[in-house]
């Protein structure tokens, strides 16, 4: 059998990808009996999203409601959201405006549906922030099919105002599609607001999903027919997802999670506020500077840190030293043998967990 992880039960886990997916213990025991494959299909009279028992129907309408949109259907990701989307409205040579802190799978997604892309750049080194207003002159300049923004990137976690980047894509008439992955499921997402026409979300890194991948693409209704329309052989199957997405214990875990998902979206000023004391006393040290926005507004931030780099020039295990002395103090989540930069992720702990990992960092400094 392969070795158990504890990562979760053991460690302080920092890990961007992984804090915000992390399962309570309710999410876990109800995973555990939908493990075998196509459990959740008993009782499916075609659609995935419209089982009633397990109760997928009304998770997901309160889900269309949570994040203000007209209708969601599950995806095997995010990815899969996007994708679904890029293929479904663009034909082959079509143009498509990102922003350049996108995710590799938008890339990928859009090579896939073999669109051109083009970009919004960001403002280059320390702080590589979007402006929205670039949309604009870019939307001009470019003449998209879609736009898509990337609410909260992974690498340096700066937030993106996409109300306004909203505002200028219903000026200009394009389709807009925001990518919460990092974003919802963490914070409030009123699209009521914000006028996104798709909305993609990755719940297994930011709704305390497990028990697999899983992913929603909420929509306007105006796109319904285009995005979600169905086989002409098989009336009940939704093309863009090959008929039917994530058949197992995932959707289970949504289930379970989305409860207390809804109310830790309220106290999302309590992770800002972590994520601030964090980083502010990372960067009163000499040889340690955040790269991303300032003041930092998310809980996933990236450092530059020479100091580290300069420890591992001397010290005996090289790069993989800071690793190395965190796991001895049940700390984790830092790729192994890197000590140039890093990006950690501070959701989900309380103040004196903070305090401790802080005071490890210092530590470490010292070796
Ligand atoms: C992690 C991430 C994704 C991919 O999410 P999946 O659900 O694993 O497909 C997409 N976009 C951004 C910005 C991400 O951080």
């Amino acid at each position: 059998m392969t070795e158990t992880r504890c990562f979760e039960e053991d460690y302080i886990n920092i890990n961007p990808l992984q804090t915000g997916g992390k399962t309570n213990s309710d999410t876990r025991k109800s995973i555990d009996s939908y493990i075998d494959g196509y459990s959740v299909c008993d009782f499916c009279a075609g659609s995935l999203h419209k089982i009633k028992k397990p109760d997928f129907e009304k998770l997901l309408n309160e889900i269309s409601q949570f994040l203000g949109c007209d209708e969601t259907i599950f995806t095997n990701g995010c990815r899969e959201a996007k994708f679904a989307v890029l293929n479904s409205l663009c034909e082959k040579g079509d143009t498509v405006l990102i922003d350049e802190n996108r995710h590799y799978s938008t890339d990928v997604a859009a090579e896939l549906a073999g669109v051109k892309k083009e970009y919004v750049k960001n403002n280059g080194a320390p702080t590589f922030h979007i402006n929205p207003e670039d949309y604009r002159k870019r939307i001009d300049e470019t003449k998209p099919k879609l736009v898509i923004l990337t609410h909260v990137d992974g690498n340096y976690g700066n937030i993106v105002d996409a109300e306004k980047v909203g505002k200028i894509c219903r000026e200009k008439n394009v389709p807009f599609l925001l990518n919460t992955a990092y974003s919802s499921g963490r914070m409030v997402i009123d699209n009521k607001k914000i006028g996104a026409d798709f909305i993609a979300c990755s719940c297994h890194k930011s709704w305390g999903v497990g028990g697999g991948t899983l992913g929603l693409l909420a929509i306007n209704k105006k796109f319904d027919d285009k995005v979600f329309k169905t086989s002409v052989d098989y009336k009940k199957k939704i093309l863009q997802i090959l008929g039917c997405s994530a058949r197992g214990s995932s959707t289970i875990a949504l289930l379970n999670s989305f409860p207390s998902v809804r109310e830790r979206v309220k106290k999302w000023n309590v992770e800002v506020d972590n994520a601030k004391w964090f980083i502010d006393n990372m960067i009163s040290n000499e040889g340690i500077q955040l790269l991303g926005d300032y003041p930092h507004m998310h809980d996933v931030m990236h450092f530059e840190t020479p100091k580290f780099d300069e420890i591992a020039n001397k010290h005996k295990d090289k790069g993989y030293f800071l690793h190395k002395f965190l796991d001895k103090k049940g700390i984790t989540g830092i790729i192994p043998g890197r000590t140039k930069s890093f990006k950690m992720s501070t959701y989900g702990y309380s103040r004196k967990q903070l305090e401790y990992l802080y005071e490890s960092f210092l530590e470490a400094l010292k070796l």
